[in-house]
């Protein structure tokens, strides 16, 4: 929480108002990964834990902190597809290799991007591999804040397997967005496999629903992956664009 004074009247602006005024003053339409995340966390979604660092000794100590393994993400307001750019290094197991990915990302990002501002690198816990499901917002100009879910990776990217919702939602809609999609066994446990945490999705589904009615500067949200187990779920990449 932080009070402003302006014209001689109090104002009180708490994290997510601050990260979004932050963001107008600088111009930039993209928030960051942290500050996406710090958004989310906001609202009550669970998200990888996270250091933002600057120096390579930094991310070392910050990588101590969370405990290995963990994954290096390159900060940029100029790189928006981070892996693209070489910007993330996963599943490191000691600070030799932090020490290694960090000189690696500098090196790949440069020469991805010679002009890309460097806010850091963003030291995280690599999340334990899971069934991955996507979580999406857009604003539409007819029906506004509209939600999207469905499973990560080929269901969505080749199957389009994916279902909207007009925000906000309550929790039977959110129940009929995770049931309504073709992947929907997958979630539910299949021979081995155990079932996924219905109960975290549908929360899910509600906050991210809370977060986009409640911020209408907001003009698209995309959480993907987020990574779910049979118990809890896990925000591994978040993206907010502002209007
Ligand atoms: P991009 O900007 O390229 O989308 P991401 O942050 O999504 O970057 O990272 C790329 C991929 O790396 C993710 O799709 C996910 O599979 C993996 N990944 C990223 N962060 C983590 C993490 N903290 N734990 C485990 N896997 C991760
Ligand atoms: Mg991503």
């Amino acid at each position: 929480m932080c009070v402003l004074i302006i014209d001689r009247e109090v104002v009180t602006l708490n994290k997510t108002s601050m990260i979004i005024t932050q963001a107008n003053n600088e111009s930039r339409k993209v928030l960051l990964e942290n500050e996406a995340k710090t958004l989310c966390s906001e609202y009550g979604i669970p998200v990888t834990k996270f250091i933002l660092s600057t120096t390579c000794k930094e991310t070392v100590i910050a990588a101590q902190q969370i405990g290995f393994p963990v994954v290096l993400k390159i900060v940029s307001p100029d790189i928006i597809h981070k892996s693209d750019s070489g910007g993330v290094k996963l599943d490191l197991k000691n600070s030799t290799e932090v020490e290694k990915a960090f000189a690696e990302i500098m090196k790949n990002v440069k020469k991805y991007n010679k002009n890309a501002r460097i806010v850091g690198i963003l030291v995280q816990e690599m999340a334990k591999p899971s069934i991955e499901v996507i979580v999406g917002a857009v604003k539409d100009p007819q029906f506004g804040q509209t939600l999207m879910f469905g499973l990560g990776g080929v269901f969505v990217e080749i199957l389009k397997d994916v279902t909207f919702r007009v925000a906000p939602i309550i929790e039977e809609e959110a129940l009929e967005m995770i049931t309504e999609v073709k992947a929907y066994p997958l979630l539910k446990g299949y021979r081995n496999t155990p079932p996924v945490d219905i109960n975290s999705l549908t929360k899910l589904l509600i906050n991210t629903s809370k977060l986009i009615i409640e911020n209408p500067e907001i003009k698209e949200l995309d959480l993907n992956p987020v990574i779910i187990y049979e118990k809890g779920l896990k925000v591994v990449d978040a993206r907010i664009i502002l209007e």
